[in-house]
């Protein structure tokens, strides 16, 4: 489903990715750990388009981010190859993001209509839906100013969910949080791990999560992944020197 080929991001003399190879399979949960720095979120941010390689290639679902197919040719990818793209990646940011003049319903049914083409009753059935799963039916008409942060974070994965990404981005959701919200969006996101196939890619500092949910998990130090392995693996018996170090500061 992702497909990372000697992928170098730099910016200016800054290499922030070294030659970066790595896939993760459809449904598969992987989650990147790794000191501040070390290049998680431009993974990311490159997944989502929002930044562009400097070298190598990036594969989703098998289309290249860069360039596509156009007469028998391999051409850079134009506006519209990066739309369709763009639909089979979701983003949960640490900062919600919610459109803070919309209430909760309209946050979540206004990208399946405006970029699927969805009917209103239909995104409106599913939103419904979603904001089941997210244990917040009863907040469809509320305004983001009028939930708490675990709550507009909850809305945020629900809207992530309504656009059916086959890939799932999550980018430190609960760092933004009280500590006391924290454990109901972790619990949601444990839930839909467990109850879909979505495939998920994770960067987190909580531990305890990332052992439950991920498949796999991979160090990262300097822009390199520097030892990757199951959960049980990477946190019971780290082999690299920088990962139990890295594991000890952040435990
Ligand atoms: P992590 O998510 O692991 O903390 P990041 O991917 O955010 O790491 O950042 C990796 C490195 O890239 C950092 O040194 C950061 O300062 C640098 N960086 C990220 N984005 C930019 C940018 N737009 N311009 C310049 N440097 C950047």
């Amino acid at each position: 489903m992702i497909e990372f080929d000697g992928v170098v991001k730099r910016f200016g003399d800054l290499v922030v990715l070294d030659q970066l190879d790595f896939t993760v399979r459809r449904g598969e949960k992987v989650t990147l750990v790794g000191p501040s720095g070390s290049g998680k979120t431009t993974i990311l941010r490159l997944l989502m388009t929002l930044e562009a390689v400097s070298s190598g290639t990036i594969r989703v679902d098998g289309e290249m981010l860069s360039h596509e197919q156009r007469g028998g040719k391999l051409v850079p990818a134009r506006e519209k190859h990066l739309r369709e793209v763009r639909k089979k990646v979701g983003m949960v940011f640490q900062q919600f993001n919610l459109f803070p003049n919309m209430n909760v319903l309209e946050n979540i049914t206004e990208a399946p209509i405006h970029v699927l083409g969805r009917s209103r009753d239909e995104a409106r059935k599913r939103a419904l839906d979603l904001l089941e799963l997210v244990g917040l039916s009863d907040k469809a008409t509320a305004h983001p100013s009028q939930l708490s942060g675990g709550q507009q974070q909850r809305v945020a994965i629900a809207r992530c969910c309504a656009m059916d990404p086959k890939v799932m981005l999550l980018d430190e959701v609960t760092s933004a949080l009280d500590p006391e919200l924290v454990g109901g969006v972790l619990d949601v996101l444990r839930e839909l791990a467990e109850s879909t196939d979505i495939t998920m890619l994770i960067v987190t500092h909580e531990m305890g999560f990332a052992r439950d949910v991920s498949d796999r998990v991979l160090m990262f130090d300097h822009g390199r992944i520097i030892e990757e392995g199951t959960p049980e693996q990477i946190f019971n018996a780290p082999e690299n020197e920088r990962t139990r170090e890295f594991l000890k500061a952040v435990r």
